[in-house]
Parts: C-alpha cells; sequence; structure tokens
C-alpha cells in the first residue's frame, strides 16, 4: 500500500515571523505508518508552502475565502480568471509530483487546527481528482477536540472523503490495516465512514492508552527545515512522558491517572536515531511538565550529557535547587518554559496548582542563575479574578520578573475537573466552549474583564521591558529556534534580545 500523509497546518502562512518546525505529530503518525507499510511518503505543507511563498511563488493571504467555498461545493479551479489561484494550484501539483513517489492508495490529512480545515479540503478534493481511487482520510487534534463539529458532517458534505479519525494515535495502525486489506471498517474505533452508502459511526472505543512512539523523520524533507533558518539548524520534536503526575483543577490531565515515563535507556536509543536521522543535536522536548521530582529527572540528564544535546522542555515552578538547576544545565538545558498561571495565591489555590508563589520565586531565580533561558505561561479571566486582584498580583511578579526572560499569556479555558464539577469550586459555568457564562459573568461581560486584563498585562509588561506573547491577540508567535543560537552581541540578554526584536 501506498501511503501519503499530509501535514495540512498552514500557521507559518498566515504571518511572518513563525517559522515551521518539524513537527512530533507527523512523526509520530508517520512512525505508526511505517510499522504498516513501507512505502509511506510525507508531504509537510506548512514548510513547503512557506518555502514556495518565500520565492514569490505562492501567496496564501490573497487568496479569497470564496474560492475556498465555491471550489469545494463543486466549482473548478480552471471556471475563475483569479491567476493566483492557478498559482497555488500550480504550486499544489508541483509539490504533489515532486514528493510523491507514485499515487497513493491511501492519503491521511492531518488537520490540528480549525483554521486548517478549508485548505485541507480543498487539497483533499484535489487528490481525489488526480487519483479517483485514492482513500482520503481526515483526523487530527482538530477532530480529538471538537466531536460535535466532526459528527459526520464532513463526511456528509464532501463525498471526496471516506473516513474522519477522532480516536487516539493508538486507533492509525487498525485502521490503516484494515484500508490496506480491505476489511471491514466495522471494526476500527472511533471512526466515521460510509457503510452502504450512509454515514456511521464505529462503535468500537478508542484504544485506552495511546503508546509512546519515536518519532520517524527519515523520510521527511529535512532540507526543507534546514534551509528556513540561516543557521541552518533545525529542532527535533520528542516527548518520553504521556500525562501528567500532577492535578492542576483546570487542565484535562488531572483527569486521566494515567502517568507513563520512557526508561532513561529507550530514551538514549531513541535520542541517538534521531540524531542520526536529522543530523541534528537541539532537541525541544514536548513533555507536560519535566521536573517530577529530583530522583526521576537526573538519570535522563546523565543521557542527555552523554549525547551532548542542547534541549528544552516545560517544568513546574517548584522544586529546582540551585545544584538540580546546574545539572539542568550541564545537560544541554537551553532553556524552560513554567506553567506558572497566575502570581495571585488565591488564583493558584483555585486551579490546585499545588506550589506557593515562593516557589515560583525561587524555582525561577535558580534556573535562571543557572545561565538557563527561562519562559513562563500566564493565564488571566481566571474566575474569580478580577482587574483589581491582577493588578496586585503585579506586586508579586515585580520580585520574580529579573529572573524570567519571555512571557506567554493565554485567556482562561476550563477544562478538567472544573468543568466536569465546576460548583465543587465555586464556579458557575454555562456552555463554557462558547464563554456562554462564567461565574456568572455573561459573554459581554467577560469579553470586557478579558480586554481589560489584557490591557492591564499588556502595559505592565512593556513598562519592565519584558517580551508577553498574547496568545489571543498576536498573529507572530515566537520560535524556539533562535534559543539554540548563539546570542546576538548587539544585546546583553536574552531577555533584552526578545524584548527590542519581538513584537510587544
Ligand atoms: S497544568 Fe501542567 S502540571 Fe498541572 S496537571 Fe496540567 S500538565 Fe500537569
Amino acid at each position: 500500500m501506498d501511503l501519503l500523509i499530509v501535514g495540512a497546518g498552514f500557521s507559518s502562512l498566515r504571518n511572518n515571523v513563525e517559522v515551521p518546525l518539524l513537527p512530533l505529530f507527523l512523526g509520530e503518525l508517520n512512525s505508526v505508518a511505517k510499522s504498516i507499510s513501507p512505502d509511506v511518503s510525507v508531504l509537510d505543507l506548512n514548510v513547503e508552502l512557506y518555502l514556495a511563498r518565500k520565492k514569490g511563488i505562492f501567496n496564501y493571504s490573497a487568496l479569497k475565502k470564496s474560492f475556498f467555498k465555491d471550489y469545494l461545493a463543486g466549482g473548478s479551479p480552471n471556471s475563475t480568471p483569479e491567476k493566483l489561484i492557478f498559482t497555488y494550484f500550480d504550486s499544489i501539483k508541483v509539490l504533489f509530483n515532486s514528493y510523491i513517489k507514485q499515487v497513493p492508495n491511501v492519503a491521511l490529512f492531518s488537520v490540528p487546527y480549525s483554521c486548517d480545515i478549508n485548505s485541507s479540503l480543498l487539497l483533499a478534493k484535489l487528490l481525489k481528482e488526480l487519483n479517483p481511487d485514492v482513500k482520503i482520510v481526515f483526523g487530527g487534534t482538530f477532530f480529538n477536540d471538537n466531536i460535535k463539529f466532526s459528527k459526520g458532517v464532513l463526511l456528509e458534505k464532501y463525498s471526496f472523503i471516506d473516513v474522519v479519525a477522532t480516536g487516539s494515535m493508538g486507533d492509525v495502525a487498525p485502521l490503516l490495516f484494515a484500508l490496506s486489506s480491505g476489511s471491514n471498517l466495522t471494526s476500527v474505533p472511533s471512526i466515521y465512514f460510509r457503510k452502504n452508502n450512509v454515514v456511521t459511526f464505529s462503535d468500537i472505543q478508542s484504544s485506552k492508552k495511546t503508546p509512546l512512539l519515536c518519532p520517524d523523520f527519515s523520510n521527511f524533507n529535512i532540507d526543507s527545515y534546514r534551509s528556513i533558518h540561516p543557521s541552518g539548524e533545525i529542532l527535533i520534536p520528542y516527548r518520553f512522558m504521556d500525562g501528567c503526575p500532577h492535578n492542576c483543577s483546570f487542565c484535562r490531565f488531572c483527569l486521566s491517572q494515567d502517568f507513563f515515563a520512557k526508561k532513561p535507556a529507550d530514551v538514549k536509543k531513541d535520542l541517538d536515531l534521531l540524531k542520526s536521522q536529522t543530523n541534528s543535536n537541539n532537541f525541544y522536548f514536548l513533555n507536560n511538565t519535566v521536573n517530577v521530582s529530583e530522583s526521576f529527572i537526573v538519570p535522563y540528564l546523565d543521557v542527555f550529557s552523554e549525547l551532548k544535546i542542547r534541549w528544552s522542555d516545560s517544568a513546574r515552578p517548584e522544586k529546582i535547587s540551585p545544584s538540580l538547576a546546574e545539572k539542568l544545565k550541564l545537560s544541554g538545558c537551553v532553556s524552560l518554559t513554567f506553567g506558572v498561571e497566575s502570581f495571585s495565591q488565591k488564583d493558584l489555590d483555585l486551579m490546585d496548582k499545588g506550589f506557593k508563589i515562593s516557589d515560583i520565586v525561587s524555582t525561577l531565580k535558580n534556573v535562571h542563575d543557572a545561565g538557563i533561558i527561562t519562559k513562563i505561561n500566564l493565564i488571566y479571566g481566571i474566575p474569580f479574578q478580577s482587574a483589581k486582584s491582577l493588578s496586585d498580583s503585579f506586586s508579586n511578579i515585580d520580585i520574580a520578573l529579573p529572573f524570567i526572560d519571555l512571557v506567554y499569556a493565554f485567556r482562561f479555558y476550563i477544562s478538567g475537573d472544573m468543568n466536569k464539577n465546576p460548583s465543587k469550586y465555586g464556579v458557575k459555568i454555562k456552555d463554557i466552549c462558547y464563554f456562554e457564562e462564567v461565574d456568572g459573568r455573561l459573554r459581554d461581560e467577560l469579553e470586557a474583564c478579558f480586554e481589560e486584563m489584557y490591557l492591564l498585562l499588556k502595559n505592565y509588561f512593556i513598562s519592565r521591558k519584558t517580551y508577553c506573547y498574547f496568545s489571543y491577540k498576536d498573529t507572530s508567535i515566537f520560535n524556539d529556534l533562535d534559543l539554540f543560537l548563539p546570542l546576538n552581541p548587539k544585546f546583553a540578554s536574552f531577555k533584552e534580545w526578545a524584548f527590542l526584536t519581538l513584537k510587544s
């Protein structure tokens, strides 16, 4: 079976700053696919169209939304006189022709975000026109998180799609096996498919445990990723933990008690393999929190030291002593992103974060003093938080700020136990997905609160010359690749570079 994996993430095309990195999800999907078939090709459009745009042969932002709709509703690309549309199709066709050895039997479309759905539909339709026999499968985090949306709607609307997969990575192998052997799809977990021309949902339970795979980048176009950064460096994504041992009430991981970590010896094997596949020593780890405990992390640090890699990861702002911070640094740790969330103890307690403001300050200080770049996540719009309580917490941020290099700020989104049992936390919610009502505040009032807090935080960080990226407002995001490069001597510190270089 010839299999094509299409990464249809288009985030890099919508702004000018973010540079596409090797995607972990595609690497893991590729690993599963290769266990079923030796003939797998990968086309990551996020990077290929980024390069096409750089060369001036493709202009995504000029594409009109109406074009997508017309074409998906049955129109032909040739029925429109717009030159750029031909350019778009030509670019895609050239890419397909140059990356696909032969017309695939199955094409897996990985759709990470809602904003990628139109482009993915368009490409899928185009591929089906090129080869009417190809089986088109849609899957990815967009469908996992949007069960309401994905209930067969796509299959009912678009005949060129054959399967919508809503389960976990563990469900991909049985799906590919069924497609390759031509067997009945009824036994594949968590998929929508057509049975006797009727859209049906398979009633088989999704596999409970998602295997922690080593991503496989051996058939990726590594040179594309390398060529987009002036340094020629690339970052390799990898994770060796699944789930989280902590129970923060607002986080979805608090509901699953499954925490799993690969053994250090297995991690060593994976990292060795990835180094040889990519010829890179730079890793961005995507664990939920790397500092589970000192005794837990030290054997991994020994592996990283032995392999002489450089790495970044996420961490909890607690339990990193000066000596552990030193060990982290010596093992090649370049940066850590801390899930601080808030500098108000009341907010932290509501979210069951389990640490104190003093833990945050001492951890950030120890890590920063060891020469590791420190980034923190902040959340605003937490239930019961007001503009006044947020402003009151600024005196705590002031204490930690000398040890913070960069900030990511996110709007509060309820999940986990707080969403399941809101009354336990004294929180009232109604249709949280659409923010109809939280904590007695209706949508308009909530929007006004978010806006007020956004402005407060923005002005606070500008006045303190610290770069803060607002996920809900900013179109560009800081690219981790720059962490791994020598600091431009023009800047006294990474913090100064970030503030002066990135949009605030
Ligand atoms: S917020 Fe972070 S530390 Fe807390 S449960 Fe979620 S992943 Fe774990």
